[in-house]
């Protein structure tokens, strides 16, 4: 018996994780998700995919980032039929996170004067062909191979996804893992039982700084500004960063650690997640934090916290006089209400722009971060006269030790014949790569696009 696993994404790029595993009767997908940023490339977003469609059995989600889901619609557009596996949280997320992009990317086909990658029906389509799979519970997903989800600690609802044969050969693959300990999600399970294992890489050669550091540099910040009297401004993804910033920020209140202000949430994306994080927090969380549900009712909601769903909501912000704390979207800058905060609010001295994710090169964040004096933002030259403060640490990614510590667990029992390093940059997947061969003695390979490779019980062969 054999597996045979493809690299058709996320090899040697960060995002537009895509992987296809063929055992001898049965095909299955592991995420489908498109290219971003400095990845993004015409043909593999727009281009056909690499293999007969129509053909694969299933396709399995490790979790709602849209670059692990962004090209799902587009799969079926070409006449995927199969079922959709993915946690239940991933489902409602990934939902709104695809409704979202068909705007986008409607609005990017304007732009190109192409036909858009795929629309609305496109995602009701996608949508009748999901299941939901619980952690811990084997699936048979395609003839002769079965699936089963672990917790990987990246986002709510987050999984790693371990495939076997039916005689017994297993490859695991873990989509994005996270950068446990998290104040909300449980710590990332081990995969101790892999033939082989594909691992992410995307902080591969970097470490963040200590995470206790972290929310005390929050707090910090934060009383400065507000001392200022002005404006904050957080700009936050929409899916967990805000999430952990309403936590740390009602944690500070509840202790009495910060002056009580108002505080806007003013993304509709990122109220929809929000909701869905209330919905699952109480089983998905971590238990110390379900705890804290039972006691509070709520991790993220606190007094002076205010959604502002609708645009005349939004615009009344304005009115409420400073300080205040305003948590929008994008999460560099690059459009969404944020931008109409930025233009507002940056020229004026006593505001302050709160960095708290990774900002791309080029970005309006990227360029602010670097202490740039005047960005481009909503169509108009700012003047940037805010204080700018970058605070390092949020990410939802493990570093290069915690990556470490993800494949020396994974070696612990049954030791896999190989360990792939995938999504991420090339030198990030060869730094791990060589890490773990030189710390752990395993062998190790950074995966190429396009390559496919043969496990069996015995060996892992490039073919
Ligand atoms: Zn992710």
């Amino acid at each position: 018996m054999a597996l045979r696993l493809s690299f058709y994404g996320g090899a040697g790029k960060v995002t537009g994780s895509n992987f296809l595993i063929e055992g001898a009767r049965g095909k299955v997908l592991v995420d489908c998700g498109i290219e971003q940023g400095a990845d993004f490339c015409e043909e593999c977003v727009y281009g056909p995919f690499p293999y007969d469609v129509k053909t694969i059995d299933a396709l399995v989600l490790t979790h709602a980032h849209l670059d692990h889901v962004g090209r799902i619609p587009k799969l079926v557009r070409d006449g995927f039929r199969g079922k959709i596996y993915m946690t239940p949280p991933t489902k409602d997320l990934a939902e709104l996170i695809l409704r979202d992009s068909v705007g986008i990317l409607g609005e990017e086909a304007k732009r190109r004067g192409t036909p858009p990658l795929y629309e609305e029906q496109d995602v009701d389509r996608t949508f009748s062909l999901i299941e939901t799979l619980e952690y811990h519970t084997e699936k048979e997903v395609a003839p002769g191979l079965s699936v089963y989800l672990r917790n990987v600690g990246h986002i709510l609802g987050s999984a790693s996804v371990r495939i076997t044969d039916d005689g017994g050969v297993t490859v695991a693959l873990t989509g994005d893992i996270g950068n446990s300990p998290s104040p909300l999600l449980p710590d990332w399970e081990p995969v101790p039982d892999a033939d082989a294992l594909v691992m992410e890489s995307v902080y591969g050669d970097r470490l963040h700084p200590p995470q206790a550091e972290r929310v005390t540099a929050l707090r910090d910040t934060l009383k400065r500004a507000i001392a200022k009297g002005g404006t904050i401004l957080i700009p936050a993804f929409s899916l967990e960063r805000t999430q952990l910033m309403l936590y740390e920020l009602s944690n500070f209140f509840d202790a009495g650690e910060l002056q009580k202000i108002p505080v806007f949430l003013d993304s509709p994306l990122a109220i929809k997640v929000t909701a869905v994080y209330e919905k699952w927090g109480p089983t998905y969380f971590k238990p110390e934090t379900e705890d804290e549900i039972k006691r509070e009712g709520s991790v993220f909601e606190f007094p002076f916290l205010k959604h502002t769903l609708s645009r005349g909501e939004s615009e009344a912000i304005e009115k409420v006089p400073g300080p205040k704390i305003i948590i929008a979207g994008a999460g560099m800058s690059h459009g969404g209400r944020i931008g109409r905060w930025e233009a507002r609010y940056l020229p004026d001295h006593s505001s302050t722009l709160i960095i708290v994710g990774y900002q791309a090169p080029g970005s309006p964040g990227r360029r602010m971060m670097e202490g740039a004096s005047s960005v481009r933002l909503n169509g108009a030259e700012v003047q940037i006269k805010a204080m700018v403060e970058n605070l390092e640490g949020w990410s939802a990614h493990a570093d290069r030790d915690g990556l470490l510590a993800f494949a020396e667990a994974a070696l612990a029992e049954k030791r896999p014949k190989v360990i792939f390093t995938a999504i991420g940059e090339p030198a990030a997947e060869r730094f791990l790569a060589q890490r773990i061969h030189d710390y752990l003695g395993a062998r190790a390979v950074a995966p190429e696009m396009g390559q496919t490779w043969e496990i069996t019980k015995d060996s892992v062969k490039k073919i």
